[in-house]
């Protein structure tokens, strides 16, 4: 029997790996390095490829897709965005497109309350003068920030990240405002209010990103947007780089337009150590870690997984983000 073939394009977690390793009559390459092969290194991966399980670090484009041949079967991503695959070039080839939504989902939510917390606390300012023997007393108004409790949270994409911060924010007491491009029925159940994008930058002390990246989210944060922002506000950015204009909220941090930033997310990934955005006093930046606990990721790992192997077999993906490759 024929084998099939699939590239890895990292050392994922076991428990996808082991899903994958056990299934017969497969040829399983994985890339065993910690950075991810580049795109000239992945175009000489792909040719008679039955199956690729990627990362976001990974183009997938129409050059790619024309490498790999039209045996091509599936394309399966570990992780829920997916603005790093061409989808109109992998529906175009009949191509299934895996993800993985709601295994990450309370992980990255988590992320979202560190950061909010994190920022107004002033908690890596504040240890890293410990670290550097700057306690000298206590402070009255050293490292104070806003409170979180009580607050006015806006929340750009109540989707099931959005709501998952949504309901951690209970506790908090938060005045709760949101904007999708259309008002949720899940809204009701977490207390928060349907306001256009103008009133919830006016009135919110956080303003807290969860869409994804689009065409239409492009740059959705930009100096206009960042100038209707309260001077005392937060922006904070789980969501993904470009969502932001980034040299525009550089400015609006520098001149005080808006007071802080708590990103996971840049533009680009990885942010050079010599980045403008890494000098700011005002500016909490994490290396895309939303998903990063270990559970989420090992059901991230299994779910793109089965992904893979539902493409592989011909059957529908569990989790397909170009559906319409099923009825065109
Ligand atoms: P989701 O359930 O699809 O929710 C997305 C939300 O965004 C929806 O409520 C949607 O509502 C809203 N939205 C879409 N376009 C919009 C627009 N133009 N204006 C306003 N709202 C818009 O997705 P999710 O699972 O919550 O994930 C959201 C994103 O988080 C992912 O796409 C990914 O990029 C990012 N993410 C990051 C990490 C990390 O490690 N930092 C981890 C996981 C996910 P409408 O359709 O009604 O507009």
């Amino acid at each position: 029997m024929n084998q099939k073939r699939v590239f890895i394009t990292r050392r994922v977690p076991q428990k996808g790996l082991d899903l994958i390793l056990g299934e017969p009559n497969l040829a399983v390459e994985v890339w065993p390095e910690a950075m991810p092969p580049d795109h000239e290194t992945l175009l000489k991966k792909v040719p008679g490829l039955d199956g690729l399980y990627c990362l976001l670090t990974e183009k997938i484009d129409d050059e790619l897709l024309d490498a790999a041949g039209p045996q091509l079967k599936v394309v399966s991503q570990m992780a829920v965005g997916v603005d790093n695959i061409d989808l109109a070039a992998c529906t175009r080839r009949g191509i299934p497109v895996g993800h993985t939504p709601g295994v990450l989902t309370e992980a990255t939510a988590d992320l979202t309350l560190a950061l909010l917390l994190g920022t107004a606390r002033r908690l890596v300012p504040a240890a890293e003068a410990v670290k550097a023997g700057r306690w000298q007393t206590w402070e009255p108004l050293g490292y104070t920030g806003p409170d979180v409790y009580g607050s006015t949270v806006g929340l750009i994409g109540l989707g099931r990240i959005g709501l998952a911060v949504a309901r951690r924010l209970a506790g908090f007491e938060v005045r709760l405002l949101y904007h999708n491009r259309r008002p949720s029925p899940e809204a009701a159940a977490v207390g928060a209010l349907y306001v256009d994008l103008d009133t919830l930058l006016a009135e919110s002390d956080f303003v807290s990103l969860h869409t994804p990246l689009t065409p239409e989210t492009h740059h959705l944060i930009n100096a206009a947007r960042l100038r209707q922002m309260k001077p005392t506000a937060t922006l904070i950015n789980t969501a993904r780089g470009g969502v932001v204009d980034q040299e525009a909220l550089i400015e609006a941090l520098r001149q005080g337009v808006i007071a802080y930033a708590g990103l996971d997310v840049t533009t680009p990934e990885p942010i050079p150590a010599d980045h403008p955005l890494l000098s700011l006093p005002n500016a909490l930046v994490l290396p895309h870690i939303g998903s990063a606990s270990l559970p989420a990721r090992e059901k991230m790992a299994t779910m793109a997984a089965e992904n893979l192997l539902a493409g592989l077999r011909g059957e529908r993906l569990p989790h397909c983000v170009n559906p319409e490759v099923y009825t065109t």
